[in-house]
């Protein structure tokens, strides 16, 4: 064999590499960027809020088992008792979200896998590619080249060829080799987030399950202090007070809102604050409770069948003047409509206004639930003209009596 032919083989090896070295690349970029939309940051920062919120149940769990057989305690008793509820909703909110997280990472590193595995597919066969023309070539094995030299100057000039072309075989092995531990440490990143997703949703059913038992806890302890007047009239007529300071209060920063916006109120003109029903489990007016001498007035209507998840709707037009917790109403709502004229919603699950929040009618001012004074789910419902509490029932078209 002629120098000139070697020469030529070594010519036509290098347009191979040539090609190669371009298909490839030689950066030390990553293999695939993805724009990540969720990061194991997010994820981890949902597990701190996680166990601030385990803290902050361990210590509403202390203080209600010193208040336990406490008859006096009953009102602190459910307060506790809503708060507790609220921390375990936002506990299972935090769930929810580190299981989507671990859902959105999970189709990332799926993606990614599959990119880095097209990517090892490619550059094998590139590889192989290589080979076959090698092959072809004649110049499968480094050692025939060597083996044919003239002499020694011819080895040490093939020599100095082969180096190149085995520096670049070693180079394109050593990166099939990164892509391939790349692809496996993903791999094992993916089981252990599906191992986490799997936790974090044994997690949320625990979570869910101990939701119902505090709010059966709560419903409870209201269904007892309802059902012994006699024994907690002191507590009940705590709430009542509470009930008429809150009702003094509506009736005054109306008023004072009123005459700021020279804003007069035009009478009805509401919607049903809730879509999913229109069982009214209590009227408005006096009722029986079934018990001698507890009997009480009820200064609104009660919605039932809501459950703990229909939205509260604005009945009318008007600007949030109370959006807070107390122990009679729980989570309650007041819209101011003008003068005199107010809407109010109580024992929510949770609110989504706030006090000088501007609503239109229809707006949702939170979700039904059984905060505060109430024995089961439902929306207690308050309308207020010219200053007084008016039958809610004559402004609630087509409703079904279940009391
Ligand atoms: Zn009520």
């Amino acid at each position: 064999m002629s120098k000139r032919t070697i020469w030529k083989r070594m010519s036509s090896l290098a347009l191979v590499l040539a090609v190669l070295f371009a298909l490839v690349g030689t950066d030390t970029a990553p293999l695939v960027e993805t724009a990540s939309a969720v990061t194991q940051g997010d994820i981890d920062a949902l597990k701190d809020d996680a166990d601030a919120l385990a803290d902050e149940k361990s210590a509403i769990k202390s203080r209600l088992s010193e208040l336990r057989n406490e008859k006096a305690n009953m009102l602190e008793r459910r307060v506790l008792l809503d708060q507790q509820i609220a921390v375990t909703e936002k506990e299972i909110a935090n769930t929810e979200n580190q299981i989507a997280g671990y859902q959105a990472l999970l189709t990332q590193t799926a993606l990614e896998l599959e990119e880095n595995q097209k990517e090892e597919e490619e550059r094998y066969e590139l590889f192989c590619e290589r080979t076959r023309v090698m092959e072809e070539n004649g110049t499968a094995s480094y050692w025939a080249v060597l083996f044919n030299a003239e002499d020694f100057s011819d080895l040490l000039s093939r020599l100095a060829d082969i180096q190149e072309v085995m520096d670049y075989d070693q180079s394109v092995l050593d990166n099939l080799r990164e892509i391939r531990a790349e692809i496996e440490a993903k791999q094992a990143y993916q089981e252990e987030l599906k191992t986490e997703a799997e936790a974090a949703k044994a997690t949320l059913e625990a979570t869910k399950a101990d939701l119902s038992a505090q709010r059966e806890e709560a419903n409870a302890l209201v269904a007892e202090l309802e059902s012994n007047v006699a024994e907690y009239s002191e507590q009940l007529a705590a709430v009542e007070e509470e009930e008429e300071a809150i009702q003094k209060e509506i009736v005054e920063k109306t008023n004072q809102l009123a005459a700021q916006m020279g804003w007069n109120a035009t009478v009805g003109g509401y919607i049903w604050p809730v879509t999913t029903s229109r069982r009214i489990t209590s009227p408005y007016g006096n009722r029986n409770t079934g018990i001698p001498g507890a009997s009480t007035n009820h200064k609104g209507v009660d919605i039932g069948g809501v459950y703990y998840s229909s939205n509260v709707l604005a009945t009318k037009a008007g600007i949030v003047i109370t959006s807070a917790y107390s122990s009679s109403y729980g989570n309650y709502v007041v819209v101011s409509h003008g003068k005199g004229n107010t809407t109010l919603y109580a024992h929510m699950s949770s609110r989504s206004v706030s006090e000088g929040d501007v609503v239109d009618q229809g707006d949702v001012l939170g979700i039904t639930g059984s905060t505060g004074i109430s024995s089961g789910p439902h929306l207690h419902y308050e309308i207020t003209e010219n200053g007084s509490r008016v039958n809610p029932l004559d402004y609630l078209p087509g409703y079904i009596q279940a009391w």
